[in-house]
């Protein structure tokens, strides 16, 4: 909540669902439709471009974090470097440790200095 705050988005209760939403679902990397899906359950007349509106912009201000898998974009909450491990059946699970966060930060700064510019994340799906 606080983040929304800080971050100049209005507390509409869609939003404020969202974040409870992704608070629950986000270690299991919910995608859109299961937001959706749990968005509903709550605020039956949300649209799925409201949904996707709102996690747009909370994407946009780095409150929360997407990726594509499956034909699907994901979300997480989680805002450390880690690695998300997907299995064959779907589950999406993070990899995070201090040797895996090292990795990645001299991935990012590798990739950085190959490409002349300064990376600001870094995502890393594994399978
Ligand atoms: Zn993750």
């Amino acid at each position: 909540m606080e983040l929304l705050k800080k971050n100049g988005l209005r507390l509409t209760p869609q939003r404020l669902e969202l974040v409870r939403i992704l608070e629950k679902l986000g270690p299991k990397h919910p995608s859109f439709s299961e937001v959706c899906d749990a968005m509903k359950r709550r605020h039956a007349n949300v649209s799925r471009s409201t949904v996707l509106k709102n996690l747009n912009e909370m994407v946009e201000l780095g409150l929360i974090s997407s990726f594509s898998y499956g034909g699907e974009t994901h979300y997480e909450m989680r805002p450390n470097l880690h690695v998300n491990l997907a299995y064959s059946n779907g589950t999406i699970v993070d990899v995070d440790d201090e040797e895996v966060r090292e990795l990645m930060l001299r991935l990012m700064d590798l990739v950085s200095r190959r490409a002349g510019v300064k990376a600001k994340h870094i995502l890393v799906m594994a399978y």
